[in-house]
């Protein structure tokens, strides 16, 4: 089978990572609650995850990288733990639904929210954001690279922005986190959700959320943490106040194999390496008439490993079902992303969706091109 859907999770994972894994398995137990060398071990694992992880993107100290089952909980616990009724939040109109169904939940509680529309150029993107903005805003949130179209979008410059207002800011790192560098005190982002199993390497159920300002945070859950036990408040300091219940301790493991990959592969050149492969894929499919791409050529600035399209009148579904006939593995439909479809018309058809990882080759993309092309024909 040829994989082309690390969108949806990175497949495969890198030895290290599977062997993290397993030994967390085989070696480790509940950290934090006893002072035996099983539990111990997880706890040193886990702080050196920390470390990496506060290193990677930039957290300015270990207790702001809180560990989450996924990005879609890092994404709920800063959406529902910040906004309150009478408060105005912006999104782009790139949000996965990890962030559109916490907003929509908050709206049916008094929470107001404006969509900013990406414009063609990151000028006109920024423009939307100012734009959207109105005295009693307390959020604004940017996914990093659409997990629909692959684009970029410029968070740096929108955190910029926001920082004149004293506005926080939330960028949504799934679809970068690896690939492109993200860093929260160099481009002055407050919180960066990030889940561990995509371009991180790690495996699925795990994430992570920076807060650079977990004051700003109510907490979402609340149970045992191992510290302050006689009390029945929450511990008020980070990260054992996000962090109640066990951690999942192979998740982190992985996770910590999977940040030393991507640091030893260096992230430029896991993205140069995925953006040459779509570049080329965009190029053999735009010489296709009943190819429809959606977005310009991919370019190194801007775009992320991945590419959308549709084939004639086929529904999305039915391409990636005759791409799997040929031993080709994308992802078809929303992608939990309605929004980003309907920006570009594809809202009730959907799209197909080659994701690429470092592992994918030219040979697996000269494959893609032929199968899409018989189906094409
Ligand atoms: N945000 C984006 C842009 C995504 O692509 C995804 C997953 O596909 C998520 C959030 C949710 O990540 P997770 O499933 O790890 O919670």
């Amino acid at each position: 089978m040829i994989y082309l859907d690390n969108a949806a999770t990175t497949f495969p994972k890198p030895q290290s990572v599977r062997r993290a894994a397993a030994n967390s398995v085989m070696t480790m137990a509940n950290p934090g609650r006893s002072g035996h060398r099983p539990a111990m071990a997880a706890g040193e694992m886990i702080y050196r995850c920390r470390v990496k992880a506060s290193e990677f993107f930039g957290a300015g100290s270990v207790e702001n990288v809180i560990f989450t089952p996924g990005c879609t909980y890092s994404a709920n616990m800063v959406i529902k733990g910040l906004l309150k009724s009478g408060d105005h939040a912006v999104v782009s109109d790139m949000e996965h639904n990890a962030v559109m169904r916490p907003m929509h939940t908050m709206s049916e509680k008094g929470v107001a929210y404006t969509i900013a529309r990406t414009g063609e150029t990151d000028d006109e993107t920024l423009a939307s954001f100012r734009d959207a903005l109105r005295s009693n805003t307390r959020l604004v949130i940017c996914t990093h690279v659409s997990n629909v179209w692959g684009q970029r979008l410029p968070v740096e410059r929108i955190a910029a922005l926001c920082r004149q207002y004293g506005i926080p800011v939330m960028t949504d790192a799934a679809q970068s986190a690896g690939v492109f560098p993200i860093n929260a005190e160099e481009n002055g982002i407050d919180f960066i959700c990030a889940p561990a199993h995509k371009g991180l390497y790690g495996t699925m159920g795990t994430g992570i959320l920076i807060a650079r300002h977990p004051e700003l945070l109510k907490t979402i859950t609340e149970g045992g943490t191992g510290s302050g036990s006689l009390s029945l408040s929450q511990p008020d300091f980070p990260p054992d106040k996000f962090e109640s219940g066990t951690p999942n301790v192979p998740g982190i493991a992985a996770l910590s194999a999977g940040l030393d990959f991507v640091k030893q592969t260096g992230v430029e050149r896991i993205h140069d390496h995925e953006v040459k492969l779509v570049t080329y894929l965009y190029d053999r499919l735009s010489k296709m008439s009943s190819i429809t791409l959606y977005t310009p050529r991919p370019n190194a600035m801007r775009n992320g490993g991945l590419l959308s399209f549709n084939v004639g009148n086929l529904s999305s579904e039915e391409t990636a079902a005759y791409l799997f006939e040929k031993g080709i593995a994308v992802r078809a439909g929303l992608h939990c992303s309605p929004l980003a479809h309907r920006r570009y018309g594809t809202e009730k058809r959907g799209a197909v969706r080659i994701s690429t990882s470092y592992f994918n080759t030219m040979n697996e993309m000269e494959s893609a091109a032929r199968a899409i092309s018989m189906i094409a024909r």
